[in-house]
């Protein structure tokens, strides 16, 4: 029997790491999150891109996990950064996507913040989207670097109840609906992080 590879995903969230964790599932991979791993503290989101942020955790985790193996066959690392990018707004919330309203700040402070910043600009200028940067370090450091989008609209009105973040006032126009009222698994389809997530499971099913 072959050892399998670990796959450290560099989250303590544990609705992100099932979220992930699902899409790998059929892989052979033994999953892990940063919950099993206590020497990493927090990794300060300080980039100016996705990409920047993803790169800069993936590199930290696998430093400490990756290089060594944490399994026979050795390990891989998968580190991600999302957010959502206005264009009226100059791209903002972007990377600041999740402290919008402030550092601890809520679903809901955030997304009245953006309501307040949309203030008296109309539909064509309400343009936004999604954005997830994906960086998966093998066991030797090479990396590779994913970003996928989904565009939107920001309603005037929160509609649906499903979904997180700024998915209330995110009008699909493919969908006729704001992301909130998408199914998850319709939303795992079409998302920023469903597209990135489909595109590394391709590359790690191609390479393991
Ligand atoms: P992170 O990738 O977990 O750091 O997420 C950054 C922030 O971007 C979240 O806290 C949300 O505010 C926003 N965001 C990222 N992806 C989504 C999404 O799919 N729906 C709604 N908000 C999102």
């Amino acid at each position: 029997m072959t050892a399998k590879s670990t796959l450290m995903i560099a989250t303590r969230n544990p609705g992100k790491f099932r979220e992930i964790a699902a899409f790998f599932a059929d892989l052979p991979l033994n999953l892990k999150s940063l919950k099993d791993e206590p020497r990493i503290g927090v990794i300060e989101e300080d980039g100016r891109t996705f990409v920047e942020n993803a790169l800069k955790k993936a590199r930290v985790v696998w430093k400490v996990t990756g290089g060594t193996g944490t399994s026979p066959a050795g390990g891989f690392v998968l580190a991600d950064d999302s957010g959502l990018v206005c264009d009226d707004l100059s791209g903002r919330p972007g990377v600041g996507s999740a402290r919008f309203a402030g550092p601890k700040a809520t679903d809901d402070e955030n997304n009245r913040q953006l309501i307040e910043e949309l203030n008296g600009v109309h539909d064509p200028s309400r343009t936004a989207r999604y954005i997830c940067a994906l960086v998966l370090v093998d066991p030797e450091g090479k990396e590779t670097v994913v970003e996928e989008t989904c565009e939107g609209i920001i309603t005037l009105q929160p509609a649906g109840t499903g979904g997180f973040g700024y998915d209330p006032y995110f009008y699909v126009p493919s969908h006729r609906c704001t992301m909130a009222e998408i199914p998850l698994k319709v939303k795992n389809e079409i998302s920023h992080r469903g597209k990135a997530l489909k595109k590394m499971h391709e590359f790690l099913k191609k390479h393991l």
